[in-house]
């Protein structure tokens, strides 16, 4: 005879992998169990009132049996009519007297095959009220008096879980950064929340358009030519409920309005718009100095031009420090106590600065980001008062220099100094700082 001995190590690896296998059935369970109680798509069904007068809930309604369905439904048609009050609890009608359509009809022949919808109660047929229905747009399980409803596509349920509706849907825009240079990018993050739920809604088509507010920007002239940026990218709301957007900023400032809105399926809040300033930053306004004028004598801001670019000497505060250390020294050492007469500068957002006679369009190179002024020089027969004289050209460029700024005189077709020098038209220095 064999005597079974206990295998030690093929016992503690089948209780190993029996645990093992256990804990795997735990995780599992306890994974699915994660699931709410209340699945997402479901509604209450809607419990018809019980006992409530002449309201009746699963009670059923009396009704003749002597004739036809239709003539069944008629009489019922009738009690209905009648005033509630007065003529019908939830057994039927009461105190209603001769005008009770059930008076006359009553006494038919028994009648124990009832149409779909009624029971027999013997010689009458009796109309079945449902104990629960299910709120509009969702399906009941089971079909008559269901227990449990869900809602049919696309219908979600409200927040109580009392009705099935349409998802609704809140578009935001951010932009990121909130503020950009001209010719440069930004982004724009369309999100997208399901308002009931308040979680991302992915899928939903988001469209966007850019305009550009008149008036902004330095230019108070406008029209519809005016540069708006462009807008790229797009598209659909991805899983965390946000689609963005490239903006190229145009080379003029203004401030810039973005208008969006859910496409399909709508948003609520359709359309949403968000602004953006296309500007450079920190650009100051030149203060006024004994060494040169912003004004001539007539009290005129010198470049100024109304209804279009009145504000058009703003710098850079290291620009400025400058120009006020060139104009020192021309007031100074060039022509002891002259001026020098401040044309245009920058815009007080800066951006292109469309002097000429195509708006928007820029003769008017390197006036974008407050680092250049133009200074009136002698012109072949204009009234130009403050002008430096054409004698003093070389050492106003020196001093300028000195001021370590850059000046170079432009004119009519031309930003060569050595040529300009021989072009007495619409001559000027354009120094940079
Ligand atoms: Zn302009
Ligand atoms: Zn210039």
């Amino acid at each position: 005879m064999v005597t079974p001995t206990l295998n030690a190590t093929r016992f503690v690896q089948s209780v190993s992998l029996t645990l093992a296998l256990y804990f795997s059935i735990i995780v599992i369970l306890s994974m699915t169990m994660i699931k709410p109680a209340h699945a997402s798509g479901n509604v209450f069904p809607i419990q018809a009132p019980n006992n409530v007068g002449f309201l009746p809930a699963y009670i059923l309604q009396f009704l003749s049996v002597s004739g036809t369905l239709a003539e069944m439904q008629a009489a019922y048609n009738a009690w209905l009519a009648l005033p509630t009050t007065v003529c019908r609890n939830q057994y039927g009608p009461v105190n209603c007297g001769d005008i009770s359509p059930f008076s006359s009809v009553v006494t038919g022949p028994f009648y124990t095959l009832c149409p779909a919808g009624y029971v027999s109660g013997g010689h009458d047929c009796h109309l079945i009220y449902p104990i629960s229905t299910c709120p509009p747009h969702s399906t009941g399980a089971p079909a008559t008096n269901p227990t449990s409803c869900t809602c049919d596509d696309p219908y979600v349920p409200d927040p109580t879980h009392s009705n099935c509706i349409l998802d609704q849907y809140t578009l935001s825009l951010r932009i990121v950064p909130g503020q950009v240079e001209p010719g440069k990018q930004a982004t724009v993050i369309a999100t997208v929340i399901n308002t009931v739920t308040q979680k991302p809604a992915a899928g939903v088509a988001v469209s966007i358009k850019v305009d550009v507010d008149a008036g902004t920007g330095g230019h108070a002239h406008h029209d519809a030519a005016r540069p708006k940026g462009s807008l790229s990218g797009g598209g659909s709301t991805g899983p965390d409920g946000t689609v963005s957007f490239t903006f190229m900023a145009p080379e003029v400032s203004g401030t810039h309005t973005f208008t969006a809105q859910c496409d399909s399926p709508t948003c609520t809040n359709n359309p949403v718009t968000a602004k953006i300033k296309v500007k450079v930053d920190g650009l100051e306004l030149i203060t006024a100095s004994p060494y040169y004028a912003l004004q001539d004598s007539a009290g005129k801001v010198i470049g100024a031009v109304k209804n279009k670019h009145s504000d058009n000497h703003y710098l850079t505060n290291a620009a400025i420090k400058k120009l006020k250390d060139f104009a020192e020294r021309y007031n100074g050492t060039v022509l002891p106590g002259a001026k020098l007469y401040l044309n245009d500068a920058s815009l007080v957002w800066g951006g292109l600065f469309d002097v000429g006679s195509t708006p928007w369009k820029s003769p008017h190179t390197a006036h974008d980001r407050g680092r250049s002024i133009d200074i009136r020089a002698e012109n072949s027969g204009g009234q130009y008062e403050g002008a430096v004289p054409f004698a003093y050209f070389d050492d106003t460029i020196k001093a300028a220099a000195d001021a370590h700024a850059r000046a170079a005189l432009h004119c009519q077709g031309s930003i060569v100094t050595a040529v300009c020098l021989g072009i007495p038209y619409n001559r000027h220095f354009h120094v940079d700082f």
